[in-house]
């Protein structure tokens, strides 16, 4: 069930060139051991205990992006191992990751959360605040740190051409940084988005990166979205 899931979206994927991120958040260790037999190594989560665990409990050449709000006083129990970090959405949280990849010696990378949906529980920064963070100058001094792209969470409704609209905002904003001068630990080339529900939307936007779980992994039993 789960490597049949795994090879259709691969598959699908192929076309776009975008990553999957195999979001297996709430999912017991068996389940992403089986991803990983099918040829996963790339997986999500969303809390920094359980993430930490399962890193301690799986294969080392997985991939972990953190997907999730992060907490600043959490991100050192990540920083030694995290391959990206998808929702930043403070410079503080930057300096902070900057601060612990320093530590470790470490580059980390990240991607700045944008706030699309019309949803108020949703984190990132709106357009204004992103330009602002991007053109601090305590940005520029962060050498622990790159940020690669972007990512933005569509609002969660059946509504397709909202979702659309969402995505293609986001995709523009992502283009028209891309022709921007930029800090030197900023590099626009990853845009995470796209989840079950609206991925293939998120793919005609120009998704690199779709963050898939209960397509995948079948329905969680609460959830985690929080
Ligand atoms: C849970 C989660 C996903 C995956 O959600 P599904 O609907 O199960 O695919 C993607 N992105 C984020 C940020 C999440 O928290």
């Amino acid at each position: 069930m789960i490597a049949a899931s795994l090879k259709a979206l691969w598959k699908e994927l192929t076309p776009f060139n975008a990553k999957l991120i195999a979001v297996s958040k709430t999912k017991p260790n068996e389940d992403l051991a089986e991803a990983y037999d099918a040829g996963n190594r790339i997986f999500g989560e969303n809390k920094v205990q359980e993430l930490v665990a399962k890193a301690e409990a799986l294969p080392k050449d997985i991939e972990w992006h953190f997907i999730g709000h992060l907490q600043r006083n959490k991100v050192k129990y990540i920083a030694p191992f995290v391959s990206l970090i998808h929702a930043v959405d403070s410079v503080k949280l930057l300096k902070e990751i900057n601060k612990q990849g320093a530590k470790h010696n470490r580059i980390i990378e990240c991607l700045l959360q944008v706030h699309i949906a019309q949803e108020e529980a949703k984190f990132g920064f709106n357009t204004i605040e992103l330009n602002q963070a991007l053109s601090s100058p305590e940005l520029n001094t962060l050498s622990h740190i790159k940020v690669i792209g972007l990512m933005g969470m569509a609002t969660n409704t059946t509504n397709e051409t909202q979702v659309i609209s969402e995505f293609r905002g986001l995709q523009s904003v992502f283009k028209e940084l891309k022709q921007t001068e930029l800090p030197h630990n900023v590099e626009m080339k990853e845009l995470s988005m796209g989840m079950s529900g609206d991925y293939k939307l998120a793919l005609a936007e120009g998704s690199t990166m779709v963050r898939i779980g209960s397509s995948i992994f079948g329905l969680r039993n609460y959830p985690t979205n929080a």
